[in-house]
């Protein structure tokens, strides 16, 4: 069987990473990775869930988490989540909110819903690669989104005529973003809202790290800020996304979406006919573990992430060459490393691999026309103090010989 020749065209931009095939190597015991964006599992609140899994058997939610549910999701878990919001300046009804599976599972949904082939998507350099794999799957073009560019609204509808489409939403992650873990002050939030305005386009916020921030100035969530503005979520044009991954459990695949109920409504029917609705079993949990220890367990992830950034940021000021730079982000799981111009990430990581053992992820795949290859990123997220200093300093090595060459 030929199956090229039956696969859709949307498949073509569908391809597995070099990158992935990279980091197939990291099972190694010798290796120290600062490659995986995950959460540190030591922290997960494995009691409150197995508390919760077995209370919800002990009682007739256990049929009820076994069943059948509403696409829009698990009330009770709806109106925490709308409480939730409302203390961070979102106020909104239940009807306002979709329960995905994950917030991977809302970012394929709205390239669904707004992208049609050769349609343009505004998104940063670099942006969340996973926000770029849902969003090939609907065959776009991306243009770059840029709080601090000249560019008019005209010249991106030109640029987005020019490629046989129109500009259909830009997308961001301000805060503590994946890869750079870098966070948007409010003037430059301003300016994401104010393009999207003057294109008459959705902005999509990509909240995944929102609650992870260690210190710095507390920076509105978009969304709230349009809100601010308007009066009602009802006349915003922000689409919030939000997730249980960073904080409480990413395995259970629990996210959710924010947004006018005139989107929120689309993307109910859009469920409906893709999982039909996220595991109820899954958000009875979540609501549970979230109404019993959300704060607390966001305190713990705080504490001990942030150390390992500082000690992260610290070992980095020690080891690295001069002709290097470095992020400092104020939260989330990142630091975002520039090397000089002519040293790729993709290689040093081939070459790290073999004489230092020590990964992390090459930058390129993180921008949507692949052009930059001088940055890669440093997770801290799982890194112990002692793995940080040594995986650093081997990090320093292989960057001096590479450069030397
Ligand atoms: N957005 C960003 C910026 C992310 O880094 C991630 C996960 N790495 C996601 C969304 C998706 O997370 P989930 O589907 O687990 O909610």
């Amino acid at each position: 069987m030929d199956w090229a020749q039956v696969f859709a065209s949307r498949q073509s931009r569908m391809k597995a990473s070099e990158i992935r095939e990279l980091l197939k190597l990291l099972d190694q015991p010798d290796i120290i990775s600062f490659a995986g964006g995950i959460p540190d599992p030591a922290l997960f609140p494995t009691d409150a869930f197995s508390e919760a899994f077995a209370d919800i058997f002990s009682t007739a939610e256990g049929q009820q988490a076994l069943q059948y549910s509403v696409s829009e999701g698990y009330k009770p878990l709806r109106e925490w989540l709308a409480q939730q919001m409302g203390e961070i300046g979102i106020p909104c009804d239940l009807d306002n909110i979709l329960i995905t599976s994950g917030s991977q599972q809302a970012l394929d949904y709205l390239g669904k819903l707004f992208l049609s082939p050769n349609d343009t998507a505004l998104v940063t350099w670099p942006t969340y690669m996973g926000a770029l794999g849902a969003f090939n799957a609907y065959e776009p073009h991306y243009d770059r989104l840029d709080p601090a560019s000249n560019r008019t609204a005209d010249d991106y509808r030109a640029t987005a005529e020019a490629k046989g489409g129109a500009v259909k939403f830009a997308y961001a992650s301000v805060d503590f973003a994946n890869p750079t873990g870098m966070t948007m002050d409010r003037r430059e939030r301003q300016g994401l809202l104010d393009l999207s305005e003057a294109l008459d386009i959705p902005f999509i916020e990509d909240a995944a790290y929102q609650s992870l921030r260690y210190d710095g100035e507390p920076q509105p969530s978009v969304l709230a800020m349009e809100i601010e503005k308007r009066g009602t979520i009802e006349d915003c044009r922000t689409i919030y996304c939000g997730s249980f991954s960073k904080t409480l459990a990413p395995g259970l695949r629990v996210g959710w979406v924010v947004a006018a109920k005139e989107v929120i409504q689309r993307l109910v029917l859009i469920k409906q006919a893709s999982d039909l609705h996220s595991a109820s079993l899954n958000q009875i949990a979540i609501n549970r573990v979230a109404r019993a220890t959300f704060g607390k367990q966001v305190d713990l992830i705080r504490k001990t992430y942030s150390a390992r950034r500082d000690h992260m940021l610290a070992a980095l000021e020690r080891e690295m060459p001069d002709n290097v730079s470095w992020t400092r982000p104020e939260g989330g799981m990142f630091i975002w490393v520039t090397l000089p111009q002519d040293i790729d990430g993709a290689d040093l990581l081939a070459e790290s691999l073999k004489t230092e053992k020590v990964a992390f992820v090459p930058g390129r795949a993180f921008y949507a026309d692949s052009a930059n290859g001088n940055g890669i990123r440093l997770s801290f997220s799982c890194a112990l103090p002692d793995k940080i200093d040594e995986g650093i300093g081997r990090l320093g090595r292989v960057i001096r010989q590479t450069s030397a060459q």
